[in-house]
C-alpha cells in the first residue's frame, strides 16, 4: 500500500536565513498562504524568540491558515518554548519544534554540555512543550555526525517525554544516500517507541545531495520531509520541495508514496518566493528554472514534436506552466483578465486589489503588445506590495551618454507635496539614486546590490530590478518593474526607501 509522506516547509525559517533575505510580515503571510494552497502539511513560520518580527509573523500566519499546521522553532529552553507557544496558539493545529545539538563537536564547542546534560535538557524541553500542545517535534541538531548509540538514548528520552515527531537533520550537508539510509534504519531498529512517532528528515545541500538524501530516507521509512521552495537556505540551501514532489510523481513506479501537494501550484509558488525574497533560481534549475522544460537541440525538438515522451519525462502543465498560448493585449477586458488570474492561481480578495492590478495591466498593455502570464504574475506581486508608500514617483527625466555628464531629474510625491531634485552621477542609475536620496533626506544610503532581469523574452519585455540598500547598518530590499529599465531601477530604489520608513 502507498505510504503517505508529509511535507514540512521551512522556507520562512531556514529559507529566510539565506544571506540577503529579509521578509516582512505581509510577505511572509503571502508565502504562507501560497504554501497552504500548494498543500504543505506543516509550515515552520519562524523562530519565535529570535525577534519581535519573527514572533508577529508566526502569530499572523497561525491566525490566517485554515488547514496547514503552523510550527515555531525553539531552542531547548523554557523561555524559548513559552514564546513559541504564544506565537502559535491560534493555529488550527499548532506544533512546537524544539532542538538541541547531539554531536560531540557541537556539545563540546557550542553547547559546552556533557552527554548527561544533553540527555536531560532534551527530554525536559519536550516535556515542557507538551504542557502546551500535543504535537511536539524534536531535532537532535547535527544528527548525522552524532555517535549512533548516544543518539538512540536521546531519542528514547524525548519519545518518553511525549515527542510526536523526531527530525533527523543533516545539518551540515555531510551525508550521502547510502550512509543516511543506514543511519535512519539504525534509529528505527534501536530506538524504543519509534514506531509510534513520525520520522522526519531535514537535509542541507552543501554537497548537492539534499534531495537525494531525503528521497532515500523516505524509501526506508521516514514519513516527513523538510525543505524549502526553490531549495533556498543558508550556504548551499535546503532540499528543494518541488524537486521531491516531482520525483515522487514522475517515478510513482519506484516511490510508492501519496502526498498532499498539488503540483500544478508549484510554478506559482516558486515565482512568488523568488520575487518576495529577491533570490532567483538559475535557468537550469530542475522543475522551476526557465529552461526546465525547454528543448534546444534539433534532435530533441524533433523527437518531442513526434511524441512528447521521447525526451519529456514530465509535462510543463503538471507544474502549472500554462500551455495556453492565448495572450492578453490592450483590447482584453476585465473579465478575461480576471479569469486568467484565476487560471494562474492568483487569489485577489477585494475588488480594489483586482482593480489596482487591472489598471497596471492596462498601462502595460499600452506599452507591450502581448502580455504574457509571467508579466501578469510580476504585476500582481509588485502591486500587492503592501508597504506604505510615503514616496511616490511622479516623473523622471534623464540625460545620459558617454561624453556628457549623466543627469537625472526626479519628481516625487512626498505625503502631499511634490518635490523635484536633479543630480549628476557616474551613470543614469547612479544619478537617479542620488536624486532620490536627496529628496528623501538620507545622506548615508548605500546601494549594496543591484540585479536586473527580463521577466519574459522579446524587445518589449518587462524589466524587473531588485536592489538592496543599507541605512544605518540595516539592509532593505526593493523591487521595481517597468518596460523601461531606468524606471524599474527608480521604482526599486523607491520601494526600498519606503521600507526604511
Ligand atoms: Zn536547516
Amino acid at each position: 500500500m502507498a505510504r503517505r509522506i508529509k511535507f514540512f516547509d521551512t522556507t520562512l525559517r531556514d529559507g529566510e536565513q539565506t544571506p540577503g533575505v529579509n521578509l516582512n510580515l505581509q510577505e511572509k503571510l503571502e508565502i504562507a498562504l501560497a504554501l497552504e494552497r500548494l498543500g504543505i502539511d506543516y509550515i515552520e513560520a519562524g523562530f519565535a524568540i529570535a525577534s519581535e518580527g519573527d514572533f508577529e509573523a508566526i502569530r499572523g500566519i497561525a491566525g490566517a491558515l485554515k488547514t496547514t499546521s503552523v510550527v515555531s522553532l525553539s531552542r531547548a529552553l523554557e523561555k524559548d518554548i513559552d514564546r513559541a507557544w504564544e506565537a502559535i496558539k491560534d493555529a488550527v493545529s499548532p506544533r512546537i519544534h524544539t532542538f538541541l545539538a547531539t554531536s560531540d563537536i557541537h556539545m563540546k564547542y557550542k553547547l559546552k554540555m556533557t552527554e548527561q546534560q544533553v540527555l536531560e535538557n532534551s527530554a525536559k524541553a519536550v516535556a515542557h512543550a507538551k504542557k502546551y500542545v500535543n504535537d511536539v517535534q524534536f531535532s537532535p541538531e547535527d544528527a548525522t555526525r552524532t555517535r549512533p548509540e548516544f543518539l538512540y538514548k536521546v531519542l528514547e528520552g524525548v519519545i518518553k517525554a511525549g515527542a510526536t515527531c523526531l527530525n533527523i537533520p543533516d545539518t551540515v550537508g555531510y551525508t550521502n544516500p547510502a550512509e543516511y539510509t543506514n543511519f535512519i534504519k539504525g534509529i528505527m531498529e534501536n530506538v524504543r517507541g519509534i514506531e509510534n512517532v513520525d520520522i522526519s528528515v531535514h537535509c542541507h545541500n552543501d554537497l548537492g545531495l539534499a534531495v537525494a538524501n531525503s528521497a532515500a530516507a523516505a524509501v526506508v521509512g521516514a514519513n516527513q520531509i523538510e525543505g524549502c521552495i526553490n531549495g533556498i537556505g543558508e550556504r548551499g540551501g535546503n532540499a528543494a520541495i518541488e524537486e521531491l514532489v516531482m520525483l515522487f510523481n514522475t517515478r510513482k513506479d519506484y516511490y510508492n508514496f501519496t502526498h498532499n501537494i498539488d503540483s500544478t501550484k508549484i510554478n506559482r509558488t516558486s515565482k512568488l518566493v523568488s520575487s518576495m525574497t529577491g533570490i532567483y533560481v538559475q535557468p537550469h534549475k530542475p522543475i522551476v528554472g526557465a529552461n526546465a522544460f525547454a528543448h534546444e537541440s534539433g534532435i530533441h525538438q524533433h523527437g518531442v514534436m513526434q511524441e512528447r515522451s521521447t525526451y519529456e519525462i514530465m509535462t510543463p502543465e503538471s507544474v502549472g506552466l500554462s500551455s495556453n498560448t492565448m495572450v492578453l493585449g490592450k483590447l482584453s477586458g476585465k473579465h478575461a483578465f480576471v479569469s486568467r488570474l484565476e487560471e494562474l492561481g492568483v487569489n485577489l480578495k477585494t475588488n480594489d486589489e483586482i482593480n489596482a492590478v487591472f489598471g497596471k495591466f492596462k498601462a502595460l498593455a499600452d506599452r507591450k503588445k502581448e502580455v504574457l502570464d509571467e508579466d501578469i504574475l510580476a504585476l500582481v506581486d509588485y502591486t500587492n506590495d503592501k508597504i506604505a508608500k510615503k514616496y511616490e514617483l511622479v516623473s523622471f527625466q534623464i540625460s545620459s551618454g558617454n561624453r556628457i555628464i549623466n543627469t537625472s531629474t526626479i519628481q516625487l510625491k512626498v505625503d502631499d507635496e511634490i518635490i523635484t531634485k536633479a543630480s549628476t552621477g557616474d551613470g543614469p542609475i547612479n544619478a537617479s539614486f542620488k536624486a532620490i536620496s536627496e529628496i528623501c533626506g538620507y545622506d548615508n544610503l548605500k546601494l549594496v546590490d543591484y540585479t536586473i532581469r527580463a521577466v519574459t523574452g522579446g524587445h518589449d519585455a518587462l524589466g524587473e530590478v531588485n536592489v538592496k540598500i543599507e541605512n544605518d547598518g540595516k539592509s532593505y530590499i526593493g523591487r521595481g518593474i517597468s518596460t523601461d529599465i531606468l524606471e524599474s531601477s527608480i521604482l526599486a530604489f523607491l520601494s526600498a526607501v519606503n521600507r526604511i520608513v
